[in-house]
């Protein structure tokens, strides 16, 4: 590892440098400077990483994803290289605000929420535990909205996070490819009676990789994020003046491609341009794994699947199963059944939810337009399926049209990828159990030993080690920094849990911390909070099933408790949201109006002190949730049973020492079979409870709205009451009409009751901050470092580099 003193630092700053005063120009320049002495250091061990990759020809997986939400790579690159305090010290000592220095870098806002966030850390992951592995995603020009609250309503700019260099790609224009849509393909018989494809009248797009290093923690090991950037094929010089025009046209659709990420994570976006998106990314990612596996292996691809594994995160890339029976049938000449062989020993795929809205499919006359060959392909692979199920399992045959790829003039991605992928996962131990007896119980029957298991993760270091480093430094004066290689080591904490000077330490950071958040708030809101109150965090998509609209109605509800009774005993709490709206996401959008409207009256009412107040900080990305998460005591992981595949907001806020109320749900379960139920504050539904309500039909919202007076009061204040200024009428009567699909009448008598023992608990606090300690001691198994080991040998089969 490089070691150089402070001062050797300070002159490395100081030989390029220009501006000598701090000021905001200069704070751009420092920023780029410290960047490019770690460049420095990152293209040498880059090389010298792949160079190992390839004399030693070990297996590597590809990871492709639509999203990968890095979040912002300085510090994590500093803390990687072990240079994070000289750079601390060294930027202190030119008179410059580190934190500062760091906040020049625009977050790549290269996804929506928890998907891209996980594949982020699992690259993470990979780097610091020497797995070779390569990341292939889109360079979207313009990353997620920017969200700013206008009136209290989300309003959104565009994110044009390449207007400043980006200090940390490299392009690759050497490695650029073509990329081929539409058209008209016809199979023929060639000279040697074999059967191939014609392609005439495609539409050319060229594919240009930019590069990004994942730098491993203190190993020296540096993997690729490979992210394609969509460009014309043709340079307008060569094109006559009567194309001119067209080609104009055909510049500006090539640029869309990869011009904008869509803002909707779980219903499709029904759009071609996103489907074009798709057939982009596995097209571009399909010939680069194919060109660097020629350069290192033997003629021919029989083998591929010895020394390159797909994982395909989400169904999102699972066109590329039937590219690459293309390129192997029509480009490589193999026949279906070895074509089949090597696809089906390659690929992998990942389950992220089981909301109906959020399975892909596509409408057939679509796929036949933008990629006519792949359908063929699809229709085959149908065709054989089908006739398989027909014969082999003579039982299942009316169950066909529920299996089918193509069914109903859609093309069902979910079923493509399951059929042809030879691991299948889902990402916490319940959603698993969902898919296997459940949403997928027949292909399960078909395929049992096709799925798995493998619990999210998040990256102990970004979530931890980087972004709350006082505890961080608290926990390693505990029990050593072996947690930082080995994160079960802090199972070691639980030794702790009734010292009471250690129970005081940690409840000092936690309030030192939620001062930092409050001057955060103060300076970006103009809101006052008291730094001794419950902070109590909501942080992420708004959506429907994660139930932001239940956190509200408590609120609400409090709200009218106090004003009845000004003296009520009542801890002072602090709620915290930050949640994007997908842009056409009429309920969601009305939610966060709703948020603002009630902390608008509350925070203003004189009767309530401060015994309530609600805050939403806008723009939530990695940045924002690295400021807001270690500062948490309560954390919201509320979504209807069944819905959240896993969450990962959960793992971060436990590691940072929050108690969580929250759901039998996703990964919820699995923290409380770690820390035990008096340790979490657990109410509402179970998943079970849930399919039993839908599969009975019993559930009556009214009926709740009848006997129960606080939610009567509740709703009808967003009717006509409290709130009559803006229209909440939507969301009372999605709530009436649609009989509460989310069960937030059902789960709010629990919750409320929930909520109260919080309120009862953190009165003690050193009990409170024993459960603290406890659930950080227990945080190990969330580390994604545990959940990539469990890919790299059970699905990936690769190994560690030494
Ligand atoms: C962790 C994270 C998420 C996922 O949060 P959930 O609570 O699991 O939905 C979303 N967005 C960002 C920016 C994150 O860091």
């Amino acid at each position: 590892m490089t070691r150089i003193s402070v001062q050797q630092f300070i002159d490395k700053i100081e030989e390029k440098r220009s501006l000598k005063e701090p000021n905001r120009e200069s704070y751009k320049e420092i920023y780029y400077i410290i960047c490019s002495i770690l460049n420095h250091y990152i293209t040498s061990d880059w090389k010298q990483t792949d160079d190992q990759i390839r004399s030693s020809k070990v297996k590597q997986v590809y990871y492709i994803s639509m999203e990968f939400l890095i979040g912002s790579l300085l510090k994590n690159n500093l803390l990687n290289y072990d240079l994070l305090t000289t750079c601390n010290d060294a930027l202190t000592e030119l008179g410059f605000d580190p934190e500062k220095v760091y906040k020049q870098e625009h977050d790549p806002g290269l996804g929506n929420g928890g998907l891209g966030r996980l594949a982020a850390c699992f690259l993470d992951s990979m780097a610091s535990l020497n797995y070779p592995g390569v990341g292939c995603g889109i360079r979207y020009r313009y990353g997620l909205f920017e969200q700013r609250i206008i009136n209290g309503y989300q309003t959104e700019f565009p994110d044009d996070w390449l207007q400043q260099d980006y200090p940390w790609e490299i392009r690759k224009e050497q490695e650029a490819v073509i990329i081929e849509y539409g058209g008209k393909a016809s199979l023929y018989e060639n000279e040697s009676g074999k059967l191939s494809c014609r392609y005439e009248g495609t539409e050319k797009v060229r594919a240009v990789p930019y590069d990004i290093p994942i730098v491993g923690f203190r190993n020296q090991f540096i993997n690729a994020l490979r992210l394609w950037s969509a460009e014309p094929i043709q340079e307008l010089q060569q094109i006559n003046q009567n194309d001119y025009y067209n080609h104009l046209e055909y510049e500006r659709q090539v640029e869309q491609i990869s011009g904008y990420l869509y803002p909707d994570d779980s219903s499709i976006a029904g759009k071609k341009l996103r489907l074009k998106q798709q057939y982009f990314l596995v097209s571009a990612s399909l010939r680069q794994i194919l060109n660097e596996y020629r350069q290192y292996h033997s003629s021919g691809y029989h083998l591929l699947y010895e020394k390159v594994v797909i994982q395909i995160n989400d169904t999102h890339p699972s066109l590329a199963i039937p590219e690459l029976m293309r390129i192997l049938m029509d480009e490589e000449q193999y026949s279906w059944n070895d074509a089949w062989h090597i696809v089906t020993n390659l690929f992998a795929y990942t389950n992220h939810t089981i909301m109906s809205e959020a399975l892909e499919t596509w409408p057939v006359s679509m796929i036949k337009e933008i990629v006519p060959r792949l359908y063929m392909i699809i229709e085959e692979m149908n065709e054989r399926f089908c006739q398989s199920i027909f014969y082999n399992y003579p039982d299942l045959r009316k169950e066909i049209p529920k299996l089918a790829i193509i069914a109903d003039d859609q093309v069902h991605m979910a079923r493509l990828a399951i059929i042809a992928s030879f691991r299948i996962n889902g990402v916490a131990k319940l959603h698993t159990e969902i898919l296997k007896t459940k949403e997928m119980r027949t292909f399960h029957q078909i395929f049992p030993a096709k799925f798995q298991n493998k619990t999210n993760g998040i990256s102990h270091r970004r979530w931890l080690l980087m972004t709350n480093p006082k505890l961080a430094k608290f926990i390693s004066s505990m029990i050593s920094p072996i947690w930082i290689d080995q994160p079960y080591e802090l199972n070691q904490l639980l030794r702790y849990t009734k010292d009471k000077g250690i129970l005081e330490e940690l409840a000092a950071i936690k309030l030192a911390n939620k001062q930092e958040l409050a001057h955060y708030i103060h300076k970006n809101t103009g809101i006052m909070v008291d730094d001794h109150s419950i902070f109590d965090v909501q942080i992420k998509r708004l959506h429907e099933y994660k139930r932001q609209l239940l956190n509200v109605f408590h609120i609400i509800y409090l709200y009218k408790r106090v004003q009845e009774n000004p003296q009520l005993n009542l801890m002072p709490r602090t709620f915290i949201f930050a949640a994007k709206a997908a842009p056409s996401y009429h309920l969601a959008k009305e939610i966060i109006k709703l948020i603002h409207t009630v902390a608008d009256i509350v925070n203003n009412d004189p009767n309530i002190k401060d015994k309530i107040k609600v805050v939403f900080l806008e723009n939530y990305n990695v940045s924002l949730a690295e400021k807001i998460i270690p500062a948490a005591d309560v954390s919201e992981q509320i979504s209807t049973a069944s819905k959240e595949a896993s969450g990962t907001g959960n793992m971060k806020m436990m590691m940072n020492g929050a108690l969580t109320i929250g759901t039998l749900d996703g990964a919820n379960i699995e923290m409380e079979n770690l820390v035990g139920k008096h340790n979490m504050f657990i109410f509402g539904l179970r998943s079970e409870d849930v399919y039993q309500h839908y599969q009975s039909g019993n559930y009556r919202a009214n009926e709740i709205f009848q006997t129960d007076q606080r939610i009567r009061f509740i709703l009808n204040q967003l009717h006509d009451g409290l709130f009559h200024h803006s229209s909440f009428k939507d969301i009372y009567f999605q709530l009436l009409q649609t009989n509460d699909p989310y069960f937030i009448l059902k789960d709010f008598d629990s919750y409320v009751e929930a909520q109260h023992l919080i309120d009862f608990t953190y009165r003690d606090q050193l009990k409170w901050q024993s459960k603290c300690l406890i659930n950080i001691a227990h945080s190990g198994k969330f580390s994604s470092d545990r959940t990539i080991n469990e890919y790299a040998s059970a699905i990936w089969n690769i190994k560690q580099l030494n």
